[in-house]
């Protein structure tokens, strides 16, 4: 299952019902998810705790019981009864979250007859369980018939259909809250991370560089008379240069750099673990690769130029400082002629808090 168990119930909750349910008629309950973890168990019996599941060959059989349950309903059974290997019945459910067998419900330790106490005798030498105790342990297990155990199996079958509405139900509010999260931090035309998400991750960017001591190159950039394009094609041509645009810088990425869209038609670039010529030479690749896009809309070839400002991450700076310094350089290469990439460097005005 691609959920942690305990993310998709409310476990104390349910300890709560089925600890009643123990209160009111003494009957057994326990949830295991399919690796045998036991999440809630009320009520079991002193035969089963203190005897059977203490010595290592009994307990081997109560693991051998439960499995041999399990591998049960997995043949699709609503439920399945099994004499288990020291002598007592047990029942389980499974519980079901969007058709997956995800867990198992089990009430058990009880007989449906007297038990034959001879039986239980032999046991005890055999396991060298002490009697007295052992069978004063066996005299408190409950004997059910199958009408009452039919009964409170009603109850259990509906209740395990709940907890498995209950997971669906989870798990559909963690994939609505999931989409959510992904809606607020993905800018909706070009699908990349938008101005706030991209400040946050370049934030922690920012504090790793700092602590491990590595490089880091922040790039903007700015696409040229982009208003140009807008006006001779239209507002859909405009788009459509703001997805190829995307998709580019996108194909030639790292999978650890980060990439947004901080306005209209200006995007923002992190290039983590990288020096100086490394920065230069990739923010030239991105330019050089989006004068050569082939971009056509209703057969018309539109040439996209773009302008990038690139500073290098110092100790010192934060998000704010350093995203000034690379727009101080975007503003030069405007200033200077466009389409081109313009440094950072110190003679530039200094970026301020
Ligand atoms: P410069 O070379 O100086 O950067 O000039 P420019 O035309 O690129 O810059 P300017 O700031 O004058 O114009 C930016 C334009 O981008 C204006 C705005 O309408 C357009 N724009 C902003 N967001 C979008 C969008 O999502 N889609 C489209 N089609 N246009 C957009
Ligand atoms: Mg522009
Ligand atoms: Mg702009």
């Amino acid at each position: 299952m691609q959920y942690k168990f305990t993310e998709l119930f409310d476990i104390p909750a349910l300890t709560k019902l089925c600890q009643s349910f123990t209160d009111i008629n003494g009957v057994v309950t326990a949830l295991l998810d399919l690796e045998g973890n036991v999440h809630i168990a009320t009520g079991w019996q002193d035969i089963c705790t203190k005897f059977h599941r203490k010595n290592p060959a009994t307990a081997c059989r109560c693991t051998e019981s439960d499995t041999f349950l399990a591998g049960q309903l997995e043949n699709g059974l609503k439920y399945n009864v099994y004499r288990c290997k020291n002598g007592l019945v047990d029942v389980a459910v499974p519980v079901l979250v969007n058709g997956e067998h995800v867990a198992n419900f089990f009430t058990g330790q009880f007989f449906f007859e007297p038990p034959d106490v001879e039986y239980f005798k032999e046991q005890a030498a055999e396991f060298g369980f002490d009697q007295d105790e052992y069978l004063e342990a066996l005299g408190r297990a409950p004997v059910y018939s199958e009408e009452t155990i039919k009964i409170n199996l009603a109850f259990l079958v509906k209740l395990t259909e709940i907890i498995g509405e209950m997971g669906k139900d989870k798990i559909e509010k963690i994939q609505a809250n999931e989409k959510l999260k992904a809606l607020a931090s993905t800018d909706s035309l070009t699908g990349i991370c938008n101005r706030s998400h991209f400040i946050e991750e370049t934030k922690i960017y920012l504090k790793l560089a700092s602590r491990n001591q590595t490089q880091l190159q922040l790039m903007m950039i700015d696409i040229d008379h982009f208003k140009v394009i807008n006006d001779a094609y239209g507002h859909h041509a405009g788009d459509l240069v703001l997805k190829k645009f995307s998709e580019y810088v996108l194909s030639i990425l790292r999978e650890t750099d980060l990439f947004g869209r901080i306005g209209g038609e200006e995007f923002s670039l992190v290039l983590q673990n990288t020096d100086i010529q490394g920065g230069d030479f990739f923010a030239e690749k991105v330019r050089k690769g989006l004068e050569n896009l082939e971009i056509n809309y209703l057969d018309q070839h539109i040439d996209l130029r773009v302008s990038i400002g690139i500073a290098s991450f110092s100790t010192n700076d934060t998000y704010h400082t350093l995203s000034r310094k690379a727009d101080l350089a975007l503003y030069r290469a405007k200033e200077t002629g466009r389409n081109k990439v313009s440094r950072h460097c110190p003679e530039l005005p200094q970026a301020s808090d």
